[in-house]
């Protein structure tokens, strides 16, 4: 087992022959688009990964990701701090043409050398695990406006009350008829 700094690379089909567990951390600056979306690129993020030989030749990666972010809040504009966490169930295949028979199994991730950058395994599902709209905890924002800021959802039942298509072209019927 391996614990604290971990490799940036490794080799998955060796860490699947061997039942392998990863855990440690990673510089967030080896994360590249996702450390893009941060206000600040420092700190690191935390991996527990279990390889296993999966089917078909596949890996099978399973485990948990994370990592503590700062964000600019949308409401107050000031600089928060925010955990992101995410779990994982990935198969890695070498080939596309593997990818049919284990699309029932989740997530499919190809990757031609069996020597893979961590990093690049867990980014998608670690952005993916960012808030939609960066900002402060409902009551922890020091903003005043916050509930203003709320998305209003158009009112539907109300919208089928007021559209009626045909009300006008009765209208034009009715004008027609009389003239
Ligand atoms: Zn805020």
């Amino acid at each position: 087992m391996l614990t604290g700094p971990i490799p940036e690379r490794v080799d998955h089909r060796k860490l699947a022959n061997q039942a392998g567990l990863i855990e440690g951390s990673l510089p967030i600056q080896c994360f590249h688009r996702f450390g893009e979306m941060l206000v600040e690129g420092g700190g690191e993020v935390r991996l527990r990964l279990e390889f296993s030989k999966g089917d078909f030749g596949s890996t099978s990666v399973n485990g948990s990701v994370a990592t503590e972010v700062c964000l600019i809040c949308q409401n107050c504009m000031q600089q928060f701090i925010r955990s992101v966490t995410c779990d994982l169930a990935l198969q890695i295949v070498s080939d596309e043409s593997k990818l049919e028979r284990l699309a029932e199994v989740g997530d499919v991730i190809v990757m031609p050398d069996k020597v893979i950058s961590l990093a690049e395994l867990v980014e998608d599902d670690l952005i993916l695990a960012m808030p939609m709209i960066s900002r402060h905890e409902e009551g922890q924002c020091p903003g005043t406006d916050y509930e203003q800021e709320e998305i209003v959802l158009p009112d539907v039942k109300e919208e089928q009350n007021t559209y009626r298509p045909f009300a006008d072209l009765a209208k034009t019927i009715d004008n027609q008829n009389t003239e």
